[in-house]
């Protein structure tokens, strides 16, 4: 008789793993990677160069503080440098935040349509993910209001939010903080921010420089273009940064990853560059997909949601298939709700115009 394996914590094993953008297609060609709103400009040179120069001192542990960059991210933004912490990527920040204000019995809540990873986080603590409808595929302030209990610990917003690319202003954020309880911790996860031009929106470190109970989480790995070294940070009220500090790993970061980021954030060329680039290319993009009847969501950041028609012949699906034969691969987001949908990032132009062209292609004939 088989004995009985080791048993995973209640709420593990709700969890369905999170599935990547792809990267490969069949028969080995170059593919069009446009499933990860990952920056087609790259990182900085000047990143590249601080991440060669960190691989002469591979031997020694990194700086546990992560000094370098909280220094260079503190004085990008004007922020108390004892107020961030880095991680391993945002993921890791909102799984921390996660473990260090969640447990059985909590609630957390998040959007309709919200960024799987919050879901992953809060059932990872065993604690009850509470999901708040979304209004026109934005987040609805009200909802998530209602939707609070005397068990609510941690509400997660994506402003903006993936996979939608939709978000909503600084003043509905500040009406939902201040909805929310003192002891409700809001995550403001703002991995999109930096390309976010409208006059009405901010990302929130006022918010959380004037609060007790919010966080703003950002990454290095989307217009930095250093998804691969895995560096997010928080800005984070003192307490909070004192709870994430004690439980994170005390090397969470490695040596080259800290000195890229803190490279990549003083060139604020490179970062403008790739600015204008998706101020360029991701109105281009929303047109041809128009263009060729399908539905865009007006998205702020650097990737479109567009949908196939309901009952139509031509399918997300089939559409998927029949991009990645082309040497094409752009995001399914079933698992967010949106079955016959995908999303595209803004990517090069040679990729942008490919992709229509193939979409074009797969969509001829259609009814
Ligand atoms: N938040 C949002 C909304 C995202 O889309 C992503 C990347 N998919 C992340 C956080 C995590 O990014 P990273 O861990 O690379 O910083």
């Amino acid at each position: 008789m088989a004995l009985p394996g080791p048993i995973a914590r209640p709420g593990i094993l709700d969890i369905e793993a999170y599935v990547p953008g792809e990267s490969k297609v069949p028969g080995g060609m170059k593919p069009a990677k446009l499933s990860s709103n990952e920056t087609p400009l790259g990182p900085s040179p000047r990143a590249i160069e601080a991440f060669q120069a960190a691989a002469s001192e591979l031997e020694r542990y990194p700086d546990g503080q992560a000094t370098l960059l909280r220094n260079a991210i503190a004085r990008r933004y004007g922020l108390d440098p004892h107020r961030i912490v880095c991680g391993s990527g945002s993921d890791e920040l909102l799984g921390l935040l996660a473990r260090g204000y969640l447990g059985p019995g909590d609630e957390a809540i998040y959007t309709e349509h919200g960024f799987l990873v919050y879901r992953i986080a809060i059932l990872t603590n065993g604690a009850t993910p509470i999901v708040a409808p979304e209004r026109g595929l934005k987040t609805d302030v009200d909802a998530i209001l209602a939707r609070v209990t005397e068990r609510t610990r941690v509400v997660f917003v994506a402003n903006p939010n993936n996979p939608t690319g939709t978000y909503i202003p600084i003043d509905d954020v500040r009406r939902l903080r201040a909805g929310l309880r003192d002891d409700i911790l809001l995550v403001l996860d703002a991995a999109y921010a930096e390309y976010v031009s409208n006059n009405d929106y901010e990302a929130g470190i006022e918010l959380v420089a004037t609060t007790s109970n919010t966080v703003m989480t950002r990454t290095f790995s989307k217009i930095y273009g250093l998804a691969a070294l895995r560096v997010g940070w928080a800005y984070c009220p003192e307490a909070v940064a004192g709870v994430l500090n004690r439980i994170r790993g005390p090397f969470n970061l490695s040596s080259p990853a800290i000195a890229s980021a803190a490279a990549a954030i003083e060139d604020t060329a490179h970062l403008e560059r790739a600015k204008h680039h998706n101020d360029e290319w991701l109105p281009w993009v929303v047109s041809e997909l128009q263009k060729l009847g399908l539905t865009v969501t007006p998205s702020v950041a650097n990737f479109v949601l567009f949908h196939f028609k309901d009952n139509g012949s031509k399918t997300a699906n089939d559409a998927d298939i029949y991009l990645k034969s082309q040497g094409i691969i752009l995001r399914k987001v079933g698992a967010y709700g949106f079955p016959n949908a995908l999303r595209m990032t803004i990517g090069s132009e040679n990729d942008n115009r490919r992709t229509i062209a193939a979409l074009a292609e797969y969509l001829k004939g259609a009814a």
